[in-house]
């Protein structure tokens, strides 16, 4: 076999073919885009086709009608630390008061963007929105459900689908998909800290501070001693993340862009709350969520005791990444192209101001 996957657009880089090959011919290697991809060693494939078959590009994915919740955690403090309503916080935390364990994104040492187990959700919270390394997760994740403990999942739906079809039906796993429009690629994050740290150190990176009150609309990060906080309409990178110029190709040909799924929850900032709840519009966050399965239906309802749960319809909680995909543009190329010939961070200006307006 020449290839996993017959285009780029139908690889989500999540490596369980890698995992899964039994005479290990496939190795998970960076694009130039900075995006990891499968390439097979030709001497080592004895074409058995198993990389074929467990590939969620290939998977269908099932379609489950859920119920739409506003959920807004009571615990201010958890609240400013989440970037919606703290859903993730309080779903995991039922699953760690029963003994389970949680694999969610952090940003580690170098502020890379990577999937970890871990009892301790803190570095988990709030989101990023980069391409996350799952790492070796998926076998971890196995080796837990095989021992009987429950583990949480949280991650792009992509992520979520692949580690479904990896793992197959277990009740102890609980996964929470989060709504996504699309996640930058980790080459050109690289390039950008390299650029704003400059020779100084990075200590902290907010992609959704909350401290002004405008729904965290806020990048705020740390350089040396000295603090940004800039609102995403000023902030060039993240324009570049909403004009969808930076997303791995497969957020383009993107098959999860839909309310319904057959993951335990689907999660998300609850945009246009002012409609219905304005009591809720205060920018401290809300967070919609969506539940597929008793198993979730039974941890909402504990949530109840921790949090303003307030049900609502399907057509009250429509947005964009619900319904359709991000749509790719020709600048795409271009950025990437520019990127290409960025060497330690000093294209980044010229990327800024040539995509970032
Ligand atoms: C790339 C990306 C795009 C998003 N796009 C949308 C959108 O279009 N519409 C919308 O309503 N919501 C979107 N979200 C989700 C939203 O920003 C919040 O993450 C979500 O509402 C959870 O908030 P919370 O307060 O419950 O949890 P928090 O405590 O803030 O938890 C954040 C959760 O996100 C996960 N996470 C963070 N970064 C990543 C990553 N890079 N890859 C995988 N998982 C990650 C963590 O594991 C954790 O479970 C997006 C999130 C990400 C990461």
């Amino acid at each position: 076999m020449e290839k996993v996957y017959d285009t780029k657009k139908h690889c989500n880089g999540c490596g369980v073919c890698a995992k899964i090959c039994p005479v290990n011919a496939i190795k998970m290697l960076e694009d130039s885009e900075g995006f990891k991809y499968p390439q097979i060693d030709p001497e080592l494939c004895t074409d058995c086709g198993l990389c074929q078959t467990k590939c969620s590009a290939k998977s269908e994915l099932k379609k489950v009608e859920g119920n739409f919740y506003a959920v807004r955690c009571n615990d201010e403090e958890l609240l400013r630390k989440s970037t919606s309503g703290g859903a993730f916080s309080l779903i995991a935390e039922e699953v760690i008061n029963e003994g389970g364990i949680v694999c969610g994104a952090v940003f580690d040492e170098n502020f890379k963007v990577k999937h970890i187990l871990s009892e301790d959700i803190s570095k988990m919270r709030k989101s990023k929105y980069v391409q996350s390394d799952l790492d070796d997760c998926f076998d971890k994740i196995k080796v837990e459900l095989e021992s009987g403990r429950k583990v949480l999942f949280s991650g792009t739906p992509c992520q979520c689908h692949s580690l479904k079809v990896f793992i197959g039906e277990n009740d102890n796993l609980i996964i929470v998909s989060i709504i996504c429009r699309g996640v930058h690629s980790p080459l050109l994050w690289e390039e950008y800290k390299k650029y704003i740290k400059g020779n100084d150190e990075l200590k902290a990176y907010d992609f959704r501070d909350k401290r002004r009150r405008n729904d965290a609309h806020t990048i705020a990060y740390t350089v040396g001693d000295k603090e940004t906080a800039v609102t995403m309409s000023e902030d060039s990178f993240s324009k570049i993340y909403n004009k969808c110029l930076s997303y791995r190709p497969s957020c383009y040909d993107c098959k999860y862009c839909s309310a319904d799924n057959d993951f335990d929850f689907t999660i998300g900032d609850f945009w246009g709350i002012e409609k219905f709840m304005p009591d809720l519009y205060d920018g401290k966050g809300t967070s919609l969520v969506i539940t597929h399965s008793e198993n979730a239906e039974k941890i909402i309802q504990h949530v109840k005791e921790k949090a303003t749960v307030i049900e609502c319809t399907k057509e009250q909680a429509e947005q964009t990444a619900l319904k359709e995909c991000a749509k790719e543009s020709i600048l795409r190329k271009l950025l990437f192209k520019d990127l290409g010939e960025s060497q330690d961070g000093n294209k980044i200006p010229l990327i800024l101001k040539k995509y970032g307006q």
